[in-house]
């Protein structure tokens, strides 16, 4: 079993560590070619939105990994990532790959609170640890989103078929819990 990291920009280290620690191959993503290997699963990592996505636009490989998505590729989305996959972003005109039916909010917690690290209830999880860095958070959800987690009534993780999205970075907790759940969808 093999799951493919996009290696863009942004923390894909840390989820290849993590997943490398649960028994876990990894493939990275960085040019269009690397979308034709064999991988069951996908994560797209926290880091700066707006690089990830010119970036996969400049690289050819936007459209490819949009069609792998729509047609049920495993996604495990962090923070940039979740951006990456809403169908629309509330503070910006930007839309990316929009395969997930929620509105999200970019760097939704200000400058004071840009940063900060908490505990809260996952679904199916018990209470896990949070690390939160910029972080958008989901301020609606279309039919058939799960959500999973919320803090201070902001929705911070949501499920949608086969893709997980999630304000915050659970590779930088060292608590494998969330990357578990991604695993058992695969
Ligand atoms: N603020 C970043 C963005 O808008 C996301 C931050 C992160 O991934 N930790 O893309």
């Amino acid at each position: 079993m093999k799951v493919a990291v996009l290696a863009l920009q942004g923390a894909f280290i840390e989820h290849e560590n993590m997943l490398q620690k649960l028994g876990v191959d990894c493939v990275e993503l960085r040019q269009r070619a690397d979308l034709d290997k064999d991988y069951c699963g996908l994560v797209l990592p926290g880091g700066e939105s707006t690089v990830q996505g010119k970036l996969l636009h400049e690289l050819g490989m936007f459209d490819v990994l949009q069609t792998q998505i729509n047609s049920g590729l495993p996604v495990l989305a962090t923070c940039a990532g979740l951006i990456l996959l809403a169908e629309r972003i509330s503070n910006d005109q930007a839309v990316y790959l929009a395969t997930l039916p929620v509105t999200v909010r970019r760097n939704a917690y200000g400058r004071q609170l840009g940063s900060f690290h908490t505990e809260a209830p996952c679904q199916g999880l018990g209470t896990i640890p949070m690390e939160f860095i910029r972080a958008p958070y989901v301020e609606a959800v279309g039919p058939g989103v799960d959500v999973l987690a919320t803090v201070d009534t902001r929705i911070v993780a949501v499920r949608y078929k086969k893709q997980l999205g999630l304000s915050f970075h659970p590779e930088l907790t060292g608590n494998p819990a969330v990357h578990k759940m991604f695993l058992q969808m695969l």
